[in-house]
């Protein structure tokens, strides 16, 4: 036995399986649930999902796909007060923008709620649930502490029938929220603590998004999950480790009913440096107009990632790349800023664009006159092809390439010196304008005819090359620059009952008007995400109007390429 278990783990771990991929190679081995594979994704519609929840989807639908089985999407709507109609469709749109199907396998947990009234009522009967009418501070006064046992309450060996009718009035309306709650009679000694006598039903006198009025009494988290999964014919039910105590009470339910066992697995929820990843405080960003929305490109949520210009691809990279652990841990956001540069360094189109324009004239180049230029559309890729850009007497270029007392290690532009405008000429400056303060505002240079293309036919070597636009052809753009959410890495570091909001980063917005972009960007679709050289990969917003262009900057591209890229490549 103890041999062929080792072989087992030594044969999974030269296949590198995770250890819920292992759990279920072995019970598709022993035959259980008949070699099914079941999975499901169960987000409550509270709130946007965000990248913590992509990895749950990415796993659960992943591992359906891999194994040949199905993955279902439920909403675990069993909390009427805090769900919206609004939260559900988002959540649709984004499993589906992640690249995942659960083609007809959509449930609410709200479709069951009569088949969990019903399990109550059986519980009741067999005399393992009981109505208790203390109120909600004194059952949590009787549930004892972690050291000490809890006590029974009062109402807890009251007659079957006298529980079963309690029951049947709270459903029909009859009590106020609040005058009695149904509970599972389990251990109160027990010393995990969710064994002792946990609530099962509550009286909530609210409409539900679904169900509307038809009840008034809702199963609590605890007593709706495994019997959902159940019905649903799930076998591995793939939770976070917070729930890891849970567990034996989700076994419990389901042996007293009899039902499908599914099993429960535990992993480590994902947590991300400089952001935060609970529902509850993102929603708080939203209402308190932190950010713009929950789309923001500085949340974490999926929309908001979209919006920032990030890739399905690259989320579910990431997701895979991370993998699954049994333990809780910080993940760097450089993995998430690397996953979609790698995606969109072999995807995007590379383009010219101006962030900061210092303007510059070419004092020999004919007035008037315009040519097209060839610019490459992705080096990494030749099925891009090329395009045409086009070249005047009128340019711009970043202020930031312009340093009118140069210290020795900057290859760009100064007085004298000369550059190679990227696949254009090389230009030499020959005067700066200076407004009356001082500001520098404009530079004059002289072109080589001789060098089109960006080659000297002398030989001549430049140390830069820089990018730029053509001032009568530039279409004009405002592009937000992003920053961290948060100024520190760790929001778990943030002691209980500060303000977390405190950590907020003040700069995490940059807005820069007046950005100057090549003129192919005019008709950029939706969405459309670019590389702008040197600059940065960016996405077209949705606040784009005919007039003025507005782009995200999903990520910088590698910190070092900027310097490879000025001493002339
Ligand atoms: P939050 O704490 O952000 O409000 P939640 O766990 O309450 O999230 P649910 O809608 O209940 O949100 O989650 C749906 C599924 O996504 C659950 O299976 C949950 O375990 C999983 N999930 C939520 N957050 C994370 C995370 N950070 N990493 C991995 N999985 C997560
Ligand atoms: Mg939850």
């Amino acid at each position: 036995m103890e041999t062929n278990h080792t072989d087992a783990k030594a044969r999974d771990e030269a296949r590198s399986l995770n250890f819920i991929e292992q759990i279920i190679e072995r019970d598709i081995a022993a035959g259980k649930n008949g070699g099914r594979v079941h999975t499901r994704f169960p987000p409550e519609p509270n709130g946007y999902l965000h990248i913590g929840h992509a990895k749950s989807i990415c796993l659960n639908f992943g591992l359906a796909k891999k194994y040949g089985g199905k993955c279902n999407l439920r909403f675990d709507d069993t909390n009427p007060t805090k769900e919206d109609v609004e939260y559900v469709d988002s959540i649709m749109e984004d499993v589906r923008w992640l690249g995942f199907d659960w083609e007809d396998r959509l449930f609410y947990a709200s479709d069951f709620f009569e088949q969990i009234y019903q399990f109550s009522e059986k519980l009741i009967l067999d005399g393992k649930a009981y109505i208790d009418e203390q109120t909600l501070e004194q059952i949590r006064a009787g549930r004892g502490t972690l050291t000490e046992a809890g006590s029974n309450s009062p109402y807890r060996d009251r007659p079957i029938d006298e529980s079963l009718s309690l029951f049947r009035r709270m459903r029909s309306g009859e009590f106020p929220d609040g005058k009695m709650v149904l509970r599972a009679k389990i251990d109160m000694a027990s010393p995990n603590m969710n064994l002792r006598d946990p609530l099962l039903y509550r009286i909530r006198h609210a409409s539900h998004h679904r169900t509307g009025d038809k009840w008034c009494i809702y199963p609590m988290y605890d007593w709706m999950h495994g019997q959902n999964d159940s019905l649903e014919g799930i076998t591995h039910s793939i939770c976070t480790l917070e729930f890891e105590n849970h567990r034996p009470l989700y076994d419990w339910c389901i042996e007293q009913l009899g039902i499908h066992h599914p099993q429960q697995i535990e992993f480590a929820r994902l947590n991300l440096t400089y952001t935060v990843m609970s529902k509850r405080k993102l929603l708080e960003l939203v209402e308190a107009k932190h950010v713009s929305g929950w789309d923001d490109p500085r949340m974490p949520t999926i929309c908001g990632l979209r919006r920032r210009g990030y890739t399905p691809e690259s989320l579910r990279a990431f997701c895979e790349r991370i993998g699954v652990a049994k333990f809780n841990s910080l993940v760097e956001m450089e993995w998430l800023e690397q996953a979609i540069r790698e995606d969109l360094n072999k995807r995007a189109p590379r383009v010219m664009g101006v962030l900061n324009p210092l303007k510059v004239v070419i004092d020999n180049y004919p007035e008037g006159q315009v040519e097209q230029l060839e610019a490459i559309n992705n080096p990494e890729d030749a099925s891009y092809g090329t395009r045409q850009v086009p070249f005047s007497r009128e340019l711009y270029i970043e202020q930031s390439d312009f340093m009118e007392d140069p210290p020795k290690k900057f290859f760009r532009l100064g007085p004298g010196r000369e550059v190679r405008l990227r696949y254009a000429y090389f230009v030499k400056c020959v005067d700066v304008v200076k407004d009356a303060a001082g500001n520098v505002i404009e530079l004059r240079c002289t072109y080589d005819p001789a060098t089109r293309g960006g080659n000297a036919p002398d030989g001549r070597k430049v140390q830069g090359t820089i990018h730029w636009v053509s001032a009568p052809q530039a279409v004009d753009a405002e592009v937000r620059l992003y920053d961290r959410l948060l100024s520190i890495p760790d929001a778990g570091a943030i002691p209980e009952g500060e303000d977390w909001k405190k950590y907020l980063n003040p700069n995490s917005l940059q807005v820069l008007a007046g950005c100057k972009l090549e003129p192919s960007l005019a008709t950029a679709a939706p969405m459309a995400k670019f590389q702008f050289e040197r600059n940065g990969y960016f996405c077209l917003d949705k606040d784009s109007t005919e007039n003025q262009l507005v782009f995200n900057r999903t990520v910088t591209l590698k910190d070092s390429w900027a310097k490879v890229q000025s001493k002339g490549d």
